[in-house]
């Protein structure tokens, strides 16, 4: 059976001593250098006994990657981009850790013998690779929303078959995952993720419109990703997630939710048929998510700071606004249509915000560019469901290519 771990029946504890595992983990981070992977080496640095470090990789931070492999020991470092490949040599020195560069160099990292992979490519360059360790049948935390917005059947297939676990470690499913450890799947009537609102919360919908970058780029509570902060800003991060949920806990699209809550202290929660609601809470520090997928089964220490609820003076929530916020409707849209539908929304959005923050589209101009896109993909026939990764990479390119061509009309309409 699969060791899918959000899906697992009762507690994934069960039958586990916390604690009772001497031999070190095997770690490799995809995606070093980023926010999730520097918060995941914050993690390994605090207790350099209980890990070693097979792999790290980086987009094109040669100085800071070489840096982070000598420092943790790894045994192999890769570069994405091909030109940084110089450097990334020319760091490691006399080292003997094994530069490589290029996206199969990357690939190769994940393939090389780890317990335990962290996917945080940004991306959907992120698919190969992420895919590679699953095919290994490693234990991936997940961190790339879209190897399951892009080919979720597929990714989680292939997951069940390889015996590879899936621990989710977006601070949202990570919320629902450790909720569904307080009853069994069937009773499961549906989870509501929470969302900050982003920057743009309170803003009317003409002002949302013409936001600059700076302005988007200003999220309230986490600090994380340019791409990501752009798609909290639309919610269309939101969007994103609920297709990532429906995935990752084979979930209908009416078993999920989505409530605007500001303080981003409860991540999620899972409402079981009884009507208990199972939240899980914490400050907005991904070291606590990524901890528990770090540690899994067992739980381990994390410098996160403690909730001091008896100082925070409200806990709110709100239904989302899809009027002022119409990426998640077109999320959910693609949700629904299912097929190819989400990968073209998915790279329909990394184009919007890319050119968004080039400064040759406004930021109301990232949905209404995403929404000709998908219609004009929809046109086209090219939404099939992809039965392989190269299908969901080609689909990827081709809607790439298709949005660009459409981007003069829209940045003229919605500048
Ligand atoms: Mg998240």
């Amino acid at each position: 059976m699969a060791r899918q771990a959000g899906s697992s029946y009762g507690n994934p504890m069960n039958g586990v001593s916390p604690g009772s595992n001497p031999a070190p983990r095997s770690v490799t981070i995809l995606g070093a250098t980023g926010s999730v992977g520097t918060s995941t080496v914050d993690l390994l640095r605090r207790d350099r006994a209980r890990y070693r470090v097979e792999a790290l990789s980086a987009k094109k931070s040669a100085g800071a990657l070489a840096q982070l492999a000598r420092d943790l020991g790894a045994r192999f470092a890769a570069v994405a981009d091909t030109g940084a490949y110089r450097d990334l040599k020319d760091a490691l020195g006399a080292s003997s850790i094994e530069a490589a560069a290029g996206e199969d160099a990357v690939i190769e990292a994940a393939r090389r013998p780890a317990d335990w992979v962290m996917a945080a490519v940004s991306g959907a360059t992120g698919l190969r690779a992420t895919m590679a360790a699953v095919e290994r049948g490693a234990m991936v935390a997940l961190c790339n929303k879209e190897c399951l917005v892009c080919a979720g059947s597929l990714f989680m297939r292939r997951a069940a078959e390889t015996g590879a676990t899936i621990l989710p470690a977006d601070s949202e499913h990570n919320a629902v995952f450790q909720a569904f450890g307080a009853g069994r799947r069937e009773d499961v009537r549906r989870v509501i993720l929470t969302a900050s609102g982003g920057p743009f919360r309170t803003w009317s919908m003409e002002a949302i419109r013409t936001a600059t970058v700076e302005q988007a780029l200003r999220h309230p509570n986490w600090s994380m990703g340019p791409k990501i902060t752009i798609d909290s800003a639309t919610l269309m991060n939101k969007g994103l997630e609920v297709i990532e949920a429906h995935h990752l806990f084979a979930l209908a699209p009416d078993e999920i939710d989505v409530l605007v809550h500001p303080q981003s202290i409860v991540h999620a929660m899972v409402e079981f048929r009884d009507g208990s609601l199972v939240a899980q809470l914490g400050p907005p520090d991904m070291r606590i998510p990524i901890s528990h997928c770090l540690g899994w089964p067992a739980r381990i220490d994390s410098p996160a700071a403690r909730l001091d609820l008896d100082r925070m003076a409200t806990l709110s929530f709100e239904p989302p606004d899809v009027a002022r916020f119409p990426a998640l409707g077109l999320a959910r849209r693609a949700m629904e249509t299912g097929n190819g539908a989400p990968t073209v929304l998915n790279a329909a959005n990394e184009v919007a915000v890319a050119e968004f923050m080039a400064g040759r589209l406004s930021f109301g101009g990232i949905a209404a560019l995403v929404a000709t896109a998908m219609e004009a993909a929809f046109a086209r026939g090219i939404m099939c469901e992809p039965a392989s990764v190269e299908d969901a990479v080609a689909v990827d390119h081709v809607s790439r290519s298709l949005t660009l061509s459409l981007l003069p009309e829209i940045a003229a309409k919605a500048s």
